[in-house]
């Protein structure tokens, strides 16, 4: 399997500095594991809720 390559769609950089953080629902019952992808260009940051996920991005 090959993996996706991701840029940022504002400047289609290929650099981001990543950053992990929890995110605890309203409700308090779950807390999502949240991914930040800064874009070391222009700042842009896509965020994910799971690692995962990052690659369904496209
Ligand atoms: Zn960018």
């Amino acid at each position: 399997m090959t993996t996706p390559q991701l840029a940022c769609p504002l400047c289609q950089s290929t650099g981001f500095q990543q950053e992990e953080g929890r995110l605890d629902s309203k409700w308090g019952l779950t807390s999502h594991k949240m991914t930040l992808l800064i874009c070391t260009n222009c700042r842009y940051i896509l965020h994910f809720y799971d690692r995962n996920s990052i690659f369904d991005f496209d």
